[in-house]
């Protein structure tokens, strides 16, 4: 009886803006393989990475996976790898000319890697030489064009351990007979789904009456479903596929993912400086204060709730927020915002017998019209009143559509504090 070995796989950058998609290479890369060798998958993963970083792909993605197998068929493995790869870079030569051509990289390693180089691929940006440094002790191997961009995305795949902050992805891919048509999924079927598997998340979007299952994109991906369960996303997508109004699928696989878990950022707190201020992009913007700097929070259109609010802060609120440090200007993209403590707004004088009372003039009391009692001059102020904007737990967020891949609905959960620089 021979020996099985745990392998780590990890892929990145194959897909052209209109062309392919990891997930599906992935998949493809799998069923070769397993064509030709005897092992098992023990996991697949999806990783979403820095949503900042320059050469990122659409939702900026990355895959890897953890198969079994025997020891004496390592070899094989990566002669059939090389194979793979080889023809890939061949379909990849065809694609048309855009600003950043795939650089896919294929990694095959024995050992996962550290946690700390997903933990900086997903938070900033990465250097490839200094990432190439990073995993050149690792007893791996390495398959990359020669631009190899890939590595980075590919490494950091194979670097995230879904103990963590984990939930799944099931995706179903298109036929081959189907890329380019219209998908066909009815949105009232995507409703049925939502009240059919409540342990599904992000179905739809029911601020606009839109589905979010199905990607907007000429990718070979049908949908995807979302669930801290797998098994009930085996279920919901045997359900979806048993209905006429519903395109067909030509295959699926369930990923574990570090999609909502708000990796991507710490929270932090601050004092409001300055009156918001509304450029014509619509995004608005206020100075805040925080541990000993001053940064701009920026909130765009789309990011709704979030917008509105920031437009109602004044100086002196205590704020907290989740965001992107951007690298162009160091402003803070917001994602999430709350307001921990407001400073009064409106100004009164006590009231007395059902009126305000008043003041004669300058070094004079207050004195109440009605019975003439009198005291010393002072303010009331009256706290703000957010009712009108959606909260959880004081916080909000922008409506599903207008969410990044990553980011943690406040349902499953708010922000924890703690403050460091961002
Ligand atoms: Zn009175």
């Amino acid at each position: 009886m021979s020996e099985n070995i745990k392998i780590y796989i990890g892929l990145d950058d194959t897909d052209h803006v209109d062309i392919g998609c990891t997930t599906e290479k992935l998949n493809h890369l799998l069923l070769y393989l397993e064509l030709n060798i005897n092992f098992e998958i023990v996991s697949r993963r999806l990783v979403r990475l820095w949503p900042f970083a320059s050469r990122r792909t659409r939702g900026n993605a990355a895959l890897s996976a953890v198969v079994l197998l025997d020891k004496n068929d390592e070899n094989k493995l990566y002669n059939l790898c090389n194979k793979w790869f080889n023809k890939l870079l061949s379909e990849i030569s065809n694609h048309p000319l855009c600003i950043h051509p795939a650089s896919p990289a294929l990694i095959i390693s024995k050992t996962q890697f550290p946690n700390e180089i997903y933990w900086e691929t997903v938070r900033g940006h990465v250097k490839l030489s200094s990432r190439l440094l990073q995993i050149k002790n690792y007893n791996c191997k390495i398959f990359s064009s020669n631009s190899q961009w890939g590595i980075i995305g590919a490494s950091a795949a194979l670097a995230w351990s879904p103990e963590q902050n984990s939930s799944y992805e099931l995706i179903s891919w298109r036929k081959k007979s189907m890329i380019g048509k219209k998908r066909l999924i009815n949105l009232e079927t995507v409703i049925e789904l939502d009240n059919k598997y409540p342990q599904t998340f992000l179905n739809r979007d029911p601020t606009k009456n839109r589905g979010l299952i199905a990607p907007r994109t000429p990718c070979p991906v049908l949908y995807g479903i979302r669930s801290s369960s797998p098994e009930i996303l085996e279920d919901s997508h045997k359900w979806l596929q048993s209905k006429q109004d519903v395109e067909k699928s030509s295959d699926y696989a369930i990923h574990c993912t570090n999609q909502l878990s708000d990796d991507h950022v710490t929270p932090y707190y601050g004092t409001v400086l300055s009156k918001p201020t509304t450029s014509k992009g619509a995004h608005s913007s206020i100075k805040v204060f925080v541990n000993g700097k001053i940064r701009t929070l920026l909130a765009f259109s789309q990011g709704d709730s979030v917008n509105r609010l920031l437009r109602l802060l004044e100086p002196g609120d205590i704020v907290s927020w989740t965001g992107l440090l951007s690298p162009s200007d160091s402003s803070i993209h917001l994602e999430k915002l709350s307001i921990l403590e407001p400073v009064p707004r409106i100004y009164t004088r006590p009231t007395c017998c059902g009126s305000s009372m008043k003041s004669a003039g300058i070094s004079q009391k207050l004195r109440c019209s009605g019975c003439g009692k009198n005291c010393e001059k002072y303010w009331l102020g009256k706290m703000p009143n957010f009712s009108e904007i959606y909260m959880i737990n004081n916080w909000t967020e922008p409506n599903p559509s207008n969410r990044r891949h990553l980011s943690k609905p406040l349902d499953l959960g708010v922000p924890i504090l703690n403050n460091l620089i961002p």
